[in-house]
């Protein structure tokens, strides 16, 4: 398999060259150069397949350039640090299908791409004797992910840019309690977007991040979203084995475009099976209104209780731009610097009529989206609670399914309700149940630096305390 950019800048490269990458060279975003469509003989093999065989099986169609046995090793210790041995558990609740994708070690959906992705990370710098000072800005859930993937590992440091006090206190605490000493948590007296334009501009000055050999963890890199079709294709699998679903929608709650764009990669291979993709945003909308009025246009983001999905500008959207434009770089180019000169791309009823073969999508409010907590709670088994994210998505499931082709719903579970536990008890009257993974954080020592937001300051404290490499 080989990979090039949306753009159309680059020469086609393998898979490891990609993951090194991160963000393509000309700016772009790297994708395969083909979609593997997967066969019915395949479909009934990969059935019987437990999740780390499967992911196996799917990741091997694109890394192909790793070693059969080796990839292997690096799935089988990515999942290992999961507590369901089926990694992302499908459950049903009520009469929708749940799937669980927060039961790895920060219980946010984000460990199943970031636990493979600093594996990798370390195979391939061992492999040419290198080193990788990772640069990333959070909101909340990305940092830890990211520190939980590559802490301990000793070709790499990493350090996370969060907004002070801005963050949960279970966030903060997940990410500064690390006692690893390859981690560095900057704590910036700002807002998340300071924290974002100070990792961008830094990842701008190409000479700094050649000289400091600065790596990226977020979702722009094509790795993250390889490992995310895995769970997409394992469910509705099981659905079509198991239950004899003929159709299965997802329904995933989104923010910057990443996890839904793999849920694309997925229907494509296994068309006609997945059929459409409930694409489920908060207030901040932006994409919702792509796919009703045909306007992808920003907007002001506003802070909401599922904080991971307040974003404007979807970075993986440019992904999805490249397939709806047949494959044309010189026309993702055009629209994207459009977008750039005037905030807004719109698209004809052709282009719509697709995206919406694709999509069907809802903007969840707070009110809703609370008591779509509440529902489920009430009306699950057991009491079963949500977390706000996946609440959205649970909600625009409801609201759309009605319009839908027949089929199987799958919510997508993107983060573990401890994680939000006010957002849970304003809704139910009680707090969540706490996973051992939180047990004892606030008995912790807290370790970061407190920063004004300032691009120097960020950057004199990587070169005192990064990896100095050969
Ligand atoms: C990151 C995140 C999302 C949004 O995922 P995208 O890939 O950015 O669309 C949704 N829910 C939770 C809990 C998250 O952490």
């Amino acid at each position: 398999m080989r990979y090039i950019s949306t753009r159309g800048g680059i020469a086609p490269i393998p898979f490891k060259a990609t993951v090194m990458m991160g963000l393509a060279d000309d700016g772009g975003l790297i994708i395969p150069t083909d979609i593997p469509a997967v066969g019915e003989d395949t479909l009934e093999r990969w059935a019987h397949l437990n999740y780390r065989e499967l992911a196996f099986a799917v990741i091997s169609l694109f890394a192909d350039d790793i070693p059969g046995k080796e990839l292997r090793g690096l799935i089988d210790r990515s999942y290992s640090t999961f507590d369901d041995k089926e990694v992302t558990p499908l459950r049903k609740v009520g009469k929708l299908w749940i799937m669980e994708l927060f039961h790895g070690p920060t219980l946010a959906f984000k460990d199943v791409a970031l636990q493979l992705l600093g594996n990798l990370f370390e195979r391939l710098l061992e492999e040419r004797s290198g080193i990788m000072n990772i640069l990333g800005a959070t909101s909340g859930d990305t940092g830890s992910a990211a520190i939980y993937g590559v802490k301990g590992k000793e070709r790499i440091r990493i350090f996370i840019l969060h907004p002070h006090n801005r963050v949960s206190p279970v966030q903060a605490l997940q990410m500064t309690t690390v006692p690893e000493e390859n981690v560095f948590n900057i704590a910036v007296e700002g807002t998340f977007d300071d924290c974002q334009a100070i990792v961008k501009e830094i990842f701008n000055d190409l000479d700094f991040k050649a000289r400091h050999h600065l790596g990226s963890v977020n979702s722009i890199n094509w790795a993250r979203v390889m490992a995310q079709i895995v769970y997409y294709i394992y469910a509705a699998l099981k659905l079509w084995h198991e239950e004899g679903a003929k159709a299965v929608h997802f329904s995933v709650p989104t923010g910057n475009f990443g996890d839904i764009f793999a849920g694309y990669i997925a229907k494509r291979m296994l068309s006609p099976l997945i059929k459409r993709l409930i694409l489920a945003t908060n207030e901040n909308n932006i994409l919702t209104r792509f796919v009703v009025e045909g306007r992808y246009a920003k907007g002001k983001v506003v802070p909401t209780i599922s904080p991971s999905m307040d974003i404007m500008v979807a970075s993986n959207f440019e992904r999805y731009l490249y397939y709806l434009y047949g494959e044309d770089p010189a026309r993702v180019r055009k629209a994207m610097e459009e977008f750039a000169a005037a905030g807004e791309i719109t698209f004809s009823q052709e282009e719509l009529g697709r995206v919406r073969s694709d999509f069907a999508s809802a903007s969840i409010d707070q009110e809703e989206t609370l008591a779509t907590i509440r529902d489920v709670y009430r009306e699950g088994d057991e009491g079963y609670v949500i977390d706000p994210h996946t609440a959205v998505g649970v909600a625009a499931a409801k609201r759309l399914m009605p319009h839908l082709p027949p089929g199987e719903t799958v919510c997508l579970a993107t983060a573990h309700p401890a994680k939000f536990p006010a957002a849970v008890r304003k809704a139910t009257g009680r707090e969540p149940k706490r996973p051992a993974a939180l047990e004892g954080l606030e008995g912790l020592d807290p370790r970061f630096v407190v920063m004004p937001p300032d691009v120097n300051k960020v950057k004199n404290y990587i070169v005192e305390h990064g990896l100095k490499g050969p």
